[in-house]
C-alpha cells in the first residue's frame, strides 16, 4: 500500500517518489535496470541542488581582500549546471563576472564557487543572474559589477520547439556597468574575446 494515493506521498521517501514515477511512466521498477535507479536519482539530486545547502555570504566573507587595484577584474567562461524551476530538466553554458574594486576584492576562486552555489538549485537564468551581481555587490560595495549568463536549456531543447541551438544570454548591470557605457563595452569586448577562436 506505499505507492498508492498522493495521501501517503508526504511519509514517502524520495526514493519511493522516484519509484512511483517510473511506475506513472508505464515502466517496471522492478525490472533488473532500473532496481538501483530510486536511489540513483535521488543521489544525483542531491548533488545538482546542493547549494541549498551552501551560504553564499559565508563563502564570501571569509575571502575579502584589501588592495589598491582598481581596474576591472573579470572571471570569465566559469562553467555552470543549472536545473530550470520550470521543468527541472538541466541548463548549462557559461558565466562571465566582472566588477571594479572599491578597496576589496574577493578571491578570484570564490567566484566560480558562488556560481556553483546559486546554480546548484532550482533556477531560472534570469535570478540566476541577478543574484551573483547582488552578493558580490552587497560583500564589497564595488564600483560596479557586471555579469553575463549564455546557456542553453535542456527543456526548450528536448521538447516542444525543439530549439536546439538557440541559446539564452541574460546580464545584470550594477553601479558603474549599468551607468558608463564605457566600462560594460570593455567588458563585453573582454568577454567576447575568444582564446581559442571558436
Ligand atoms: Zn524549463
Amino acid at each position: 500500500m506505499k505507492t498508492t494515493e498522493s495521501a501517503t506521498l508526504t511519509s514517502a521517501s524520495f526514493e519511493d517518489l522516484v519509484r512511483e514515477m517510473i511506475v506513472r511512466l508505464g515502466e517496471d521498477p522492478t525490472r533488473e535496470g532500473l532496481g538501483r535507479t530510486p536511489a540513483r536519482v535521488h543521489k544525483a539530486f542531491e548533488y545538482l541542488t546542493r547549494g541549498y545547502q551552501q551560504d553564499p555570504d559565508a563563502l564570501l566573507k571569509g575571502a575579502l581582500f584589501t588592495v589598491n587595484y582598481d581596474e576591472m577584474v573579470i572571471v570569465k567562461d566559469v562553467e555552470m549546471f543549472s536545473l530550470c524551476e520550470h521543468h527541472m530538466l538541466p541548463s548549462f553554458g557559461k558565466v562571465h563576472v566582472a566588477y571594479i574594486p572599491n578597496g576589496k576584492v574577493i578571491g578570484l576562486s570564490k567566484i566560480p564557487r558562488l556560481i556553483e552555489i546559486f546554480s546548484r538549485r532550482l533556477q531560472i537564468q534570469e535570478r540566476l543572474t541577478t543574484q551573483i551581481a547582488e552578493s558580490i555587490q552587497n560583500a564589497i560595495q564595488p564600483l560596479g559589477v557586471g555579469v553575463v549568463v549564455e546557456a542553453r536549456h535542456l527543456c526548450m531543447m528536448m521538447r516542444g520547439v525543439e530549439k536546439q541551438h538557440s541559446s539564452a544570454v541574460t546580464s545584470s548591470m550594477l553601479g558603474c556597468f549599468r551607468e558608463e557605457q564605457e566600462t560594460r563595452t570593455e567588458f563585453l569586448s573582454l568577454i567576447h574575446h575568444k582564446n581559442n577562436g571558436s
